[in-house]
């Protein structure tokens, strides 16, 4: 599976907790995703299509449920690009036009607004829905052994520079490209993609691409000090692995700020250090603990994890 369907898998099923943040995910993924389909007399029904199945049912499921609007899914096989085409309809003209309001898509004079609508992004926990719901509909991340890169595919130069906005908002440095009909909005450093998953609450997602990112630094740390002793140089290589995993392990819990000051200090200094020998973890802790001490509290922070895993 690509890295992207494992994010969106995990980004998919996570609960939607207030109704607020609902309408703006919603609003999210139907200004990327959706269209408006004439029906001649004035009349249109709004669909939604994704090929992300589960995406597709989350949606689904927001309209149902925190919505007034009712809506169907469909399926259809693409056969020649061998995937699925997942269709959100909301078919009769009363409740497309009551389902593009609510989300403010349409404002109170009627008119469709391509850009982000600032009612549905003011608080911030619906600017976040937001994101969630852009990524889902329109997000794709590249596997990050390949190269960083994160990216939305918006329709107009207007949402784009709105999500850029809420980006900004949050110190991701994200720039925008016009691409065929589409206008790219990117982010390419890793530590601003791990700030926008962490976000949206792609919270596994960030723990396999910090694995991956520990890998290539010390991929590249043995490259570079190829003339060093091999056989040690693997030996503290492999230990950082191993408690640089059990330190992702207990933050991914929400163990870290229970751990003690000792403990905590260790763990902060690894995890910013992969490369570093015990001794120079021990000088960067004021060398008040010695190689020893620090191995032993090392070896203690790999127990904790552990028996999280029990
Ligand atoms: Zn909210």
């Amino acid at each position: 599976m690509s890295f992207s369907a494992t994010a969106k898998d995990e980004l998919a099923r996570k609960a939607t907790e207030k109704d607020c943040c609902a309408l703006a995910e919603l609003a999210a993924f139907a200004h990327v995703t959706g269209h408006i389909e004439l029906k001649g007399q004035g009349n249109f029904e709004f669909y939604m299509n994704t090929e992300h199945a589960p995406t597709a049912r989350c949606m689904l499921s927001l309209i149902k449920t925190r919505t007034e609007t009712g809506a169907r899914l469909i399926t259809k096989e693409n056969r020649l690009k061998k995937k699925h085409i997942y269709t959100i309809m909301v078919e009769g003209y009363d409740d497309a036009k009551k389902l593009l309001t609510e989300l403010k898509i349409f404002g109170r004079d009627g008119a469709m607004h391509f850009g982000i609508a600032p009612e549905i992004v003011k608080r911030d926990c619906c600017r976040t829905s937001f994101l969630r719901g852009a990524f889902l509909g329109s997000g794709s991340i590249s596997d990050p052994e390949k190269g960083y890169h994160l990216e939305f595919v918006a329709s107009t130069q207007e949402f784009a520079d709105g999500l850029l906005n809420i980006l900004s908002s949050y110190e991701i440095r994200a720039k925008s490209i016009a691409r065929k009909d589409a206008v790219v909005v990117y982010v390419k450093e890793s530590d601003s993609i791990i700030k926008l998953l962490t976000l949206i609450g792609a919270h596994s997602t960030i723990l396999a691409l910090e694995n991956i990112r520990i890998s290539k630094d010390i991929m590249n740390n043995i490259n570079r000090a190829a003339n060093c002793e091999a056989a040690n140089y693997s030996k503290t290589v492999d230990a950082s692995i191993k408690q640089v995993q059990a330190i992702m392990r207990l933050k991914e819990a929400g163990e870290m700020e229970r751990l003690s000051p000792t403990l905590f200090a260790v763990a902060e200094a690894r995890l910013n250090n992969h490369q570093a020998t015990l001794n120079e973890l021990a000088a960067l802790l004021d060398g008040k603990v010695g190689k020893s001490g620090i191995n032993h509290r090392l070896r203690k922070i790999c127990e904790l994890a552990e028996k999280l895993d029990e």
